[in-house]
């Protein structure tokens, strides 16, 4: 039997696809994740119109931590239930894999604009749980309470799901004052579509909808970067992105405010009433604020969608707003020789960039497949995480063989600590009654509308 034993934090796309590859080489793994179950992303990140894609890749997790080689522990924090250096130097693992992904959200960077959270600001994070959860019959998290004539601070497709998800929840809302019921998946068609078979349009339903506000061009956003590297392929992606966002804005009817950035903001009665907007120009790729520019724009509601960090964990080292790794050895955390951060956890806000330069396959074509089949584009991020997780897990498989495996007292005492913290969970080690028992409950089961199961 392999001797060696690894700890993963983290049971999402990448810990589960780490301890996928590890299995497949017979080294046993304890992958730990902070929630109840191991979704990451998936089930916090990826809005809920995506059912199917959601339960295929929650299917996909589940197959991987299933393998006989792979021991689960929930409900399981780094830095909270499990300190860092304890596990790291203590615990006798053969290697220590931090898999937590990028929960931060970015701060606007607007001087005291975080003393209103909650009053009239929003991050994504948890904007985007919120909604994913809310419709569940026991969610027990914030209740956030949405207006119309939000501001999303953005520009790239995290901040156009946010402005899709305020539309539709404001037209259901606002349609259901009328007495016409409709809902999510209905709306996911199109607003206009379904408010055209009521023979209404936005306005006559008293909205003027939320703005998406970017501080570059429409053409700059970064919704699939494709490759930019010739005048023509530069036309080309740049023409992509325009009609992406282009029939995003036709079917889900909110604005856009392209070269414009939060430079301050509007307090009234205690809550936060707008932004102060600076317009901005682009030139040779630069942004420059233009002086003199500044506008005040009122807004009941801000939402900050500027992009996910790693949160910090006590004793991780960071640098630049990602765990700090050692260059060219397999993303080894600086200080430890048995510590090694993968997927987003490492990677950050690069990650598109690194995805780009691994998978070589986000491509024009591929962001033009966004326009016809969303699900497939966003599934190809994550057929892309995994298979930079793989090839990173591959080459530190063959660096554990060379490490010092656990003795029999310290597997003896690994055993014996995840037990106690799989019994402080109430998890019983059967890891598919757990997801089954665990799994919330589906809006589409609510409606019932199995068919998107
Ligand atoms: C809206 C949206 C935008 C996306 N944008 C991009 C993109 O820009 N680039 C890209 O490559 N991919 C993107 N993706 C694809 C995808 O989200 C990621 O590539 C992939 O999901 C990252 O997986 P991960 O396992 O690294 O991180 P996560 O899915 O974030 O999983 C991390 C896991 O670690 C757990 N965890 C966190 N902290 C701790 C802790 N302290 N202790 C124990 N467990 C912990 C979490 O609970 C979670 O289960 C996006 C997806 C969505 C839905």
């Amino acid at each position: 039997m392999n001797p060696h034993i690894v700890a993963i934090f983290g049971g999402a796309v990448s810990g589960a696809e780490a301890s996928h590859q590890l299995s497949q080489r017979g080294i046993r793994c304890v992958v730990f994740d902070q929630n109840m179950l191991p979704y990451g992303k998936i089930e916090d990140g990826l809005p809920k119109w995506h059912a199917k894609l959601r339960d295929k890749e929650e299917a996909n997790i589940d197959e991987k931590l299933s393998d006989p080689h792979v021991t689960f522990v929930p409900l399981a924090k780094l830095g909270k239930v499990i300190d860092f250096q304890d596990v790291a130097n203590n615990w006798g693992f053969s290697a220590v894999f931090l898999a937590t992904g990028a929960w931060r959200d970015r701060p606007l960077g607007i001087e005291g604009i975080d003393d209103y959270v909650g009053k009239g600001l929003y991050y994504q994070n948890p904007f985007m749980h919120w909604y994913n959860h809310y419709h569940e019959p026991n969610y027990g998290g914030q209740q956030l309470a949405l207006a119309d004539g939000a501001l999303v601070i953005g520009g790239g497709l995290a901040s156009i799901d946010i402005c899709k998800a305020l539309m539709m929840e404001k037209v259901q809302a606002t349609l259901a004052q009328r007495g016409i019921q409709t809902h999510m998946f209905d709306l996911e068609r199109g607003i206009g579509k379904v408010l055209e078979t009521h023979g209404l349009a936005l306005a006559d339903l008293g909205l003027r909808g939320c703005t998406l506000v970017y501080r570059r061009r429409v053409k700059d956003m970064p919704l699939f970067p494709g490759e930019t590297d010739t005048p023509d392929k530069l036309a080309k992606a740049e023409s992509v992105r325009e009609k992406v966002l282009l029939n995003a804005q036709s079917k889900f009817l909110f604005n856009v405010l392209p070269c414009h950035v939060p430079v301050d903001k509007i307090v009234e009665d205690g809550r936060l009433a707008g932004l102060v907007l600076r317009e901005t120009m682009v030139e040779d790729g630069k942004v420059t604020e233009v002086p003199g520019s500044d506008k005040p724009f009122r807004a009941p509601l801000v939402i900050s969608s500027i992009g996910s960090v790693p949160e910090p964990l006590p004793g991780v080292p960071m640098k630049g707003g990602i765990y700090e790794v050692v260059g060219g050895q397999c993303c080894r955390l600086r200080g430890f020789e048995n510590v090694f951060a993968v997927g987003n956890a490492v990677t950050g806000r690069g990650n598109i960039k690194e995805s780009v330069e691994h998978g070589k396959n986000i491509s024009q074509s591929i962001a033009e497949g966004y326009l016809a089949n969303p699900d497939g584009t966003v599934s190809q991020q994550f057929r892309q995480r995994e298979d930079v997780v793989s090839a990173s897990v591959e080459a530190l498989a063959e660096r554990i063989s060379h490490m010092k495996p656990p003795s029999e007292a310290q597997r003896a005492l690994i055993a014996q600590r995840v037990k106690s913290l799989q019994d402080n969970a109430g998890y019983s080690g059967d890891y598919r009654a757990w997801a089954d028992a665990k799994r919330p409950v589906r809006l589409e089961k609510l409606l019932g509308l199995e068919a998107h199961a």
